[in-house]
């Protein structure tokens, strides 16, 4: 199974919740990518 998360590249960050990426978005100037990650 997979899940979606968010990765800033920049930053080497991952977020799993769409507004934490927003608010890195909205603080950082960064735009994370939306990626598929595996469920542990
Ligand atoms: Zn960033």
């Amino acid at each position: 199974m997979t899940t979606i998360a968010w990765k800033c590249y920049r930053c080497d960050l991952t977020f799993k919740q769409e507004t934490h990426a927003n608010l890195h978005k909205d603080i950082c100037k960064h735009e994370p990518r939306e990626i598929r990650v595996a469920l542990a």
